[in-house]
């Protein structure tokens, strides 16, 4: 416990041991009030239970997204993975703001945490413990990225790979398999090799579009963990961005009716503004269907994605790098913000089209929503 600065003095320390045990003798009594149809201390947190997708209740896998539920527990700072009795398998987490809610708390589960109690502690109210022990399971090994944080992106250049090694006779049913964290979703999967190494490389498409943004598993599901054992180093758990925020420098969204979709003039994309030589990146992947000057457009390119839908950037600076028939990945650079063809202020005049795509028989439509989930992302 960290409660003691070097500063305090010894009658602060003795009126803290007294307020402590004061604590410890009040505890079990405001336990109780927090049973069914008891008056709840306002603040204080609650754990009900304890889940990982996937999983029997209340057991995980290190490297999983373990969901917490209850309530109050927006406050919560940190997950303690309480282990056996002493505190030395003791292993805390930090817990960034977003991932606390009322109801729930996410947290991925450390590679060191071992079975027992999971209690969480915040700036509100007394630690709180779990109803019931959370049981550590053998299954994904944890990220290599200790904040489970990795970012990637759909249709970007770094996919997600995952590595495994199959020792045993494969069944049929056996597979590796994309989870989508949110709701233990299998989005994805691919069955497993017969024998030796094998490799799943996931893009981030489900089918022909990108993933929903979220937490996304890579896993082996329990057929297939009975035959095989995961690589170290592959991509067992990670975000997975729907794709990237085109302007990559401070901007403006379209906002006036004259910068909106359609309106009078029928304004077939969205004019976002920022500073002339900002980067552009492509949003998603797909294929350069054009690449050229036009006297309203200005300098503008259309990619084609692989569902037939496509998207155009206008009035960039330059030319864009990207050649006719080539693959961009999103993220990918293709031009600048400029101001060329028929623009009043540098803007990327940003259209998408629903398949089969640009002045090909697809129609025009509202760029705008993407640009804020986007936007939000990236
Ligand atoms: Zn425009």
């Amino acid at each position: 416990m960290h409660v003691f600065k070097r500063s305090t003095t010894p009658l602060l320390r003795r009126g803290l041991l007294v307020l402590l045990g004061l604590l410890a003798i009040t505890a079990p009594v405001a336990a109780a009030a927090t049973g069914p149809g008891g008056t709840e201390v306002p603040g204080q947190p609650v754990i009900s239970s304890i889940s990982c997708a996937l999983q029997p209740a209340g057991s995980c896998a290190p490297g999983q997204l373990l969901t917490i539920t209850g309530s109050n527990l927006q406050s919560t700072q940190q997950v303690t993975f309480v282990g056996g009795s002493s505190v030395r398998d003791n292993v805390v987490v930090k817990i960034a703001a977003k991932a606390a809610k009322p109801t729930s708390v996410q947290v991925t589960v450390p590679s060191r945490a071992v079975s027992g109690l999971v209690r969480i502690s915040g700036s509100i109210g007394n630690p709180a413990n779990s109803p019931q022990p959370l049981k550590i399971v053998a299954g994904l090994p944890a990220t290599d990225d200790a904040s489970g944080s990795k970012k990637l992106i759909a249709g970007g250049k770094r996919q997600a790979t995952f590595k495994y090694t199959v020792s045993a006779a494969v069944v049929s049913g056996a597979q590796v398999e994309a989870v989508r964290g949110t709701d233990g979703k299998v989005v994805r999967s691919w069955p497993l090799v017969h024998s030796g190494e094998g490799e799943v490389v996931w893009d981030g498409f489900v089918g022909k579009e990108p993933a929903t943004s979220g937490t996304y598993l890579l896993r082996l599901n329990p057929l297939a963990a009975a035959a095989a054992k995961v690589k170290a180093g592959s991509d067992t758990q990670f975000e997975m961005l729907e794709g990237f925020f085109p302007i990559r420098g401070p901007h403006a969204l379209a906002s006036s009716p004259g910068q909106l979709f359609g309106g009078g003039r029928g304004h077939q994309g969205t004019d976002n503004f920022a500073a002339c030589g900002t980067p552009l990146a492509a949003w998603t992947s797909g294929v350069v269907q054009y690449n050229a000057y036009q006297g309203a457009a200005g300098n503008y390119i259309v990619v084609q994605r692989a569902d037939g839908q496509s998207y155009a950037y206008m009035h960039m600076r330059e030319r864009a790098s990207a050649k006719v028939g080539s693959k961009v990945f999103a993220g990918q650079q293709l031009g600048r913000v400029g101001d060329t063809g028929d623009a009043q202020g540098c803007h990327l005049h940003f259209e998408l089209w629903t398949a089969p795509g640009w002045y090909k028989g697809g129609t025009p439509y509202d760029s705008l929503p993407l640009m804020k989930r986007l936007d939000k992302l990236s």
